[in-house]
């Protein structure tokens, strides 16, 4: 038996590449010494997964940003407006990743889309009519070859074809039809190279098969493999599917030129039914995805060997292989001090993950592994873990009933009764929340986290903190105000951490986009609340001003979706458990004198299955009514908030406006406001903020640039339901930059008012 993985991660497990980028970035290090800490985050990586006894190691899986855009930049779709700012190739890359603004020229980021049903995020490639899709770049091959010259023999990965066409931008008239021979051509260039450098596999990563497929779709992809299948030479050409099963293509697609296809057993409900229904072809090789690529818990082995067994008799040459790139799990449990045993024993991250797979393709041969160490040693986690259960937690949720879900008065009536509460401007303007996290910030809180500074200093450096926010925002003249957010690290973990139920990382770092990278806590067990969590820095900022200040929660459906969750219960039944918690800290607000209480769910659209006869079954259906559960129980005059980031969300507005919420902001200035034909489609009546600009990119927006995108708006939004914000937090924004933001946001806004006579 042999092993597989389809990626590391590659950040570094300190986040080395995240800190050099940042440094490179501010011109503090030169692009020699940002190349020579990518080098060794490789190295790094591909000497344990050679020592681990991995047989097939990926190459290619690190990125500078994202891999996407890797692909784009190797097959040279780069826009025009990058082109023409004239930079050294590396600042071409980053200036399509973040946006420029320079001496070269100003110009927009590329769009950031959600990666499948990930946290992940990866650049929209922009393909233009007049673009040439050519090989026009050498990444995979120099990286080949950078293993190869350490003794290690590598699996090319790359995104197939049909993946970046799919989920690619045609800015022009053309389709990925129109590209389609061109990329073949591009993709078998690519093939002829690793033949003659040398590569025995290469894999081709395409999850987007695991959708609802069209027959364009069936036919688009056909059209692509077929030729870039007949130029594979010698080389050995892996079909990677993940996120998923392949139902729609799996009949044909077996029969397609491949030497091995990769299927999902961890997501993909119906890979075992698909492989046993129709057999697998004898002369490919079946790469199993039965480690779970996304979540952090030991695999169990019995299940594993036993899923093992049963494809044997379908398939010839089987490959164990994890579900997913390992990207979406932390890098190792080693950097783990202070987690005792009883609870890391049952973790795997990326390394472990590693050692797993060497025990099971040892076991896998073995007929007597059942009577193994290694194997009982695993049964055992399965059968005790200690203090996970709390019993009044389960009593309370499975004492939830139908009027807990309703909020009353309904949507209209509440409408009204807050206009004349809160008498706000026409177009309020508003941010989501945070605002930057400079290094004092982060300083404050790492010193008191270090028992460095006592809690009184800790609470009135944050109070300043605070009190300069709302100044700020007096001056700039926004009308509804935050706290600003100093007092979270993470808009997950701030809450897990005043969680029963919640264990905590040091380490365990997981890229969310760029050089950004998450730290999502580990549901252990039942979710209580032990006491108010927000409630004390909300008044304060409340004392501070006489405009309406927005209590700021993060909602049950991001906390689940950005923890690593259970994997004993269910998914509902973890949502209900916190969003009981997050319900009696709205209340608490509420009692408080906070009238505008935000609940963030940035991460709704995240685990949206992704074949659409899945959405309401396997998660809509328990999702929004864990939304509504926070907030049912307020007066008619607190006013509720929501706000979601980048995500297509446009073909589940009606689940949207379901959550019930009195406002929601989201993410659209990168999307083209694509988003707002569909709300006015569906007759949205959620009052609504589409995020005027782009909170990603330290690039400031122009007064009118931001006037045309609320023009835009209005052909499509009620004027008395537009709201004008960013699209997300400003934490990850300097602070000079967000001022003069948000003062040009203002000052739109102030001229839309002005224009419509309302001032
Ligand atoms: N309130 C949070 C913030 O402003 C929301 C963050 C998010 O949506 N990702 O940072
Ligand atoms: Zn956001």
């Amino acid at each position: 038996m042999l092993t597989s993985i389809i990626g590391y991660p590659r950040v570094g497990a300190l986040r080395e590449l995240k800190f050099a980028t940042e440094k490179y970035f501010r011109h503090e290090i030169s692009v020699e010494e940002l190349e020579n800490i990518a080098k060794k985050i490789r190295k790094t990586a591909w000497l344990v997964q050679s020592e681990s006894g991995l047989d097939f190691i990926p190459s290619n899986d690190f990125s500078f940003y994202d891999n996407m855009l890797d692909t784009a930049a190797l097959f040279g779709a780069v826009p025009k407006r990058y082109s023409k700012l004239n930079l050294p190739q590396l600042d071409t890359y980053f200036a399509m990743a973040r946006g420029y603004q320079g001496e070269n020229g100003d110009t927009k980021a590329l769009a950031m889309k959600k990666w499948f049903n990930t946290n992940y995020h990866y650049m929209v490639p922009e393909i233009e009519d007049d673009m040439k899709l050519v090989l026009a770049g050498t990444k995979p091959f120099d990286e080949f070859a950078e293993a190869k010259s350490i003794g290690v023999q590598t699996k090319p990965v790359l995104i197939g074809a049909f993946t970046f066409l799919k989920l690619a931008r045609f800015t022009g008239n053309k389709t990925a039809e129109d590209f389609s021979n061109e990329l073949a051509e591009a993709y078998s260039a690519y093939l002829k190279k690793m033949d003659a450098l040398g590569a025995a596999w290469v894999q081709f990563d395409e999850p987007y098969l695991v959708h609802d497929l069209t027959t364009e779709d069936i036919y688009l992809f056909e059209k692509l493999y077929k030729k870039i299948l007949e130029n594979k030479g010698n080389v050995k050409v892996l079909l990677q599917t993940y996120f998923g099963d392949i139902r729609d293509y799996y009949k044909k697609i077996v029969f397609l030129d491949f030497d091995g296809i990769g299927l999902d057993f961890s997501e993909g409900k119906k890979s075992f039914a698909l492989v046993k229904e129709n057999g697998f072809p004898q002369d490919k090789l079946l790469f199993a995805g039965v480690v779970n690529g996304k979540n952090i818990w030991r695999n169990h082995y019995a299940k594993t060997l036993d899923i093992i067994s049963r494809l044997k008799k379908y398939c010839g040459e089987i490959v164990l292989n994890t579900s997913c790139s390992l990207l979406h799990v932390p890098y190792t449990l080693q950097n783990e001090t202070k987690l005792s045993d009883d609870y890391t024993k049952h973790f795997a991250f990326a390394q472990e993950k590693l050692y797993e797979l060497a025990e099971l393709k040892k076991l896998a041969d073995d007929s007597n592994y059942f009577d193994t160490e290694v194997f009982r040693n695993n049964a055992a986690l399965f059968e005790h873990r200690a203090d996970c259960h709390d019993a009044a937690v389960q009593k309370r949720v499975s004492e939830i009933g139908d009027s807990d879900f309703t909020r009353l008065p309904a949507f209209a009536e509440r409408e009204a009764v807050q206009k004349k509460e809160f008498d706000l401007p026409k177009f309020p303007a508003t941010t989501i929340g945070s605002f930057p996290q400079t290094a004092d910030v982060k300083a404050n809180r790492t010193a008191f986290r270090k028992g460095e500074i006592t809690e009184e200093q800790y609470v009135e450096f944050n109070r300043e903190k605070i009190a300069e926010c709302v100044a700020l925002q007096e001056e700039i003249g926004l009308d509804v105000l935050v706290h600003g957010e100093f007092e979270r690290n993470d808009m997950v973990e701030y809450f897990g951490e005043q969680l029963n139920g919640y264990l905590f990382t040091e380490k365990a770092w997981v890229q969310s986009y760029g050089t950004r990278c998450v730290k999502p806590p580990i549901i252990w067990g039942d979710i209580s609340r032990r006491s108010p969590m927000t409630v004390e820095w909300s008044v304060y900022a409340q004392s501070l001003t006489k405009k309406p200040m927005k209590g700021m929660l993060t909602g049950p459906v991001t906390i689940l979706n950005w923890s690593f969750p259970r994997e004993d219960i269910s998914l509902k039944e973890s949502a209900f458990q916190i969003a009981l918690a997050i319900r009696d800290e709205v209340l608490d607000l509420e009692k408080n004198g906070i009238r505008i209480i935000q609940v963030d769910e940035a991460a709704l659209r995240e685990k949206l299955p992704l074949r659409k006869s899945d959405w309401y079954g396997e998660y809509l259906d328990w999702a929004i009514p864990a939304f509504r559960l926070v907030h049912s129980g307020v007066k008619a005059q607190t006013q509720i908030h929501t706000h979601m980031c980048y995500s297509e969300f446009t073909d589940i507005i009606p689940a949207i406006d379901d959550m019930d919420a009195d406002v929601i902001t989201f993410e659209a200035s990168r999307s083209d406001l694509l988003i707002l034909n569909s709300l006015k489609e569906n007759h949205f009546k959620t009052e609504v903020g589409p995020g005027v600009y782009d909170i990603h990119s330290p690039r400031v927006p122009g007064v009118s640039e931001i006037k045309n995108a609320l023009d835009k708006m209005l052909e499509k939004i009620e004027e008395n339901k537009l709201w004008v914000n960013p699209d997300c937090g400003l934490k990850t924004r300097g602070e000079t930059e967000t001022a003069a933001s948000l003062k040009n946001m203002v000052a739109a806004a102030v001229q839309l008012r002005n224009e419509k006579g309302c001032n």
